[in-house]
């Protein structure tokens, strides 16, 4: 019999989703190991230096509804370097017209929190206009837990519900190409209308953006290793895992790495799908193969150092060209003059193995044509960085391929963004899977599970 004491958890993968695991059963009282193949905590979600900058491999923002992921900045103790806007406001540029349009809320309740701004926006015509507000009301209605809605595009159901090309291009993938990293025509109609619901119908601040004022690395990594050094977390970094093999002597479960077996009560596998199923006991899950269905989508980042400041804003989107958002992160990267931006680039499929003197040569002329200072500050630097597999494919029928966090195995769970969430891949989702695993596996503990940490209904 195995005594409280005795209770064991190895969590496989030290991206978000397994830092979260870990430091939701080390709070529970059990005794954990992290294990991460890479030098560095932080997953796909991580900064790298270059020269004298700090730089991030992809801008990444949440928004206000994102319970789960404001509860790890909180745990990590940095709340306070990603804040939240106090309300949502997103200025929309339009390169072809030289009209600069914003998103923005009120104070008054769902749905009169955008009707003002959505009134002013420059971008669509009046009868667009109408036409979105009542596509939104129709969305609204929708379940996005229904498997129907999984099996429908959200392009689909946006044409059959009045939305113009325009309106799609001006609203709806403007949101939607930045938080499913799918156009409309490619995107599952439930997992749209998740985040349209949540981010924007559910609560009057649910879509105020956050994001990291430091490198994502301060926050996901060096904090997160403090965190988790102080909750007794043993964190093994460069630990790549090689089998995870039930049995043993006293333990259910043997891990290997190529330096040690470690054995353990409870594992938690925070991994992609792809090294999910490589790792998978046969018998764990009803059809595995299901997870090498699952697709991958790119992102890519395009880094332009400035000699001078060329945009005021801390961020801004753009319509009618290849820019989609850019943020400035002089402060963050510890640039000490002129203006660093990052140019985030969702849905990148067509340009993942770009040149990059070509994309140099696509996209300077276009941040140009956006920000009249460009045209006479000196570029000092121009870089990119390329994310294969930034996220799942958030494709229709993906729903049907995501396994939640319990396996067949007794004491072995699933965690990822890419795990039953009912989230696109985020932070948001990878935080959500972590807990929901911790939760998952304390209960098979016998341990009382915790109490939510995040707002389960959204
Ligand atoms: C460029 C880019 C931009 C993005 N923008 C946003 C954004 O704006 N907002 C947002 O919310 N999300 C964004 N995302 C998505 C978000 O980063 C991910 O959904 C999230 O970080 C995934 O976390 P995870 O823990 O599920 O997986 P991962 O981050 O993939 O973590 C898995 C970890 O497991 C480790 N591992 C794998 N195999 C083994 C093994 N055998 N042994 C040990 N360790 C192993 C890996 O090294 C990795 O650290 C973006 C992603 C990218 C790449």
């Amino acid at each position: 019999m195995t005594t409280a004491a005795a209770r064991e958890a190895v969590v496989v993968g030290g991206g978000l989703a397994g830092t979260a695991a870990a430091l939701a059963l080390a709070d529970a009282g059990v005794r954990v190991t992290l294990l991460e193949g890479r030098p560095r905590l932080g997953g796909l979600a991580f900064s790298f230096q270059r020269g004298g900058l700090t730089v991030d491999n992809g801008q990444h923002v949440y928004l206000r509804c994102c319970t789960a992921y404001r509860w790890f900045l909180d745990r990590v103790d940095g709340a306070a370097l990603a804040p939240v806007q106090d309300r949502l406001d997103v200025p929309v540029l339009d390169a072809g017209r030289g009209r600069l349009g914003r998103l923005r809320r009120n104070a008054l309740p769902v749905p009169l929190h955008l009707g003002p701004s959505l009134a002013r926006y420059p971008h669509l015509s009046l009868a667009e206009k109408a036409a979105v507000g009542r596509a939104a009301l129709a969305l609204r209605r929708l379940d996005p837990a229904d498997p129907a809605l999984d099996r429908q595009d959200f392009g689909s159901w946006l044409r059959r519900h009045g939305q113009s090309p325009r309106a799609v291009a001006a609203l709806w993938d403007l949101v939607g190409v930045a938080t499913l990293n799918a156009v409309a025509d490619d995107a599952s109609l439930a997992l749209a209308a998740k985040v349209f619901r949540t981010g924007l119908l559910s609560d009057a601040g649910a879509a105020d953006i956050g994001w990291a004022h430091v490198p994502l690395g301060e926050l996901h990594h060096t904090r997160a290793l403090t965190s988790l050094d102080k909750a007794g977390v043993r964190t093994v970094l460069r630990a790549r895992v090689r089998g995870v093999t039930p049995g043993g002597e006293g333990a259910r479960w043997q891990v290997e790495t190529g330096d040690e077996t470690l054995t353990a009560d409870t594992v938690v596998l925070a991994v992609p799908p792809a090294e999910t199923h490589e790792l998978l006991p046969g018998g764990a899950l009803d059809e595995p193969e299901k997870l090498t269905r699952i697709g991958t989508a790119p992102i890519i980042n395009i880094h332009v150092l400035y000699d001078r400041k060329v945009v005021r804003r801390p961020f801004f989107t753009a319509l009618d060209g290849p820019v989609q958002w850019v943020f400035d992160r002089t402060e963050a990267s510890g640039l000490d003059h002129g203006q660093y931006l990052a140019l985030s680039q969702s849905t990148a499929q067509a340009e993942i193995d770009t040149p990059v003197a070509d994309l140099r040569a696509r996209y300077l002329p276009e941040l140009e044509r956006l920000l009249p200072a460009a045209r006479t500050a000196r570029v000092e630097d121009f870089f990119v960085t390329r994310e294969r597999t930034a996220t799942f494919a958030a494709v229709p029928g993906v729903g049907a391929l995501r396994p939640g966090p319990a396996t067949r195995l007794p004491g072995l769970h699933l965690a990822g963004a890419w795990t039953a969430t009912g989230w696109p891949a985020t932070m948001e989702g990878a935080v959500r899977s972590g807990l929901n695993a911790a939760s998952d596996a304390l209960g098979a503990l016998g341990r009382p599970r915790p109490a939510p940490v995040f707002d389960e209904a959204a």
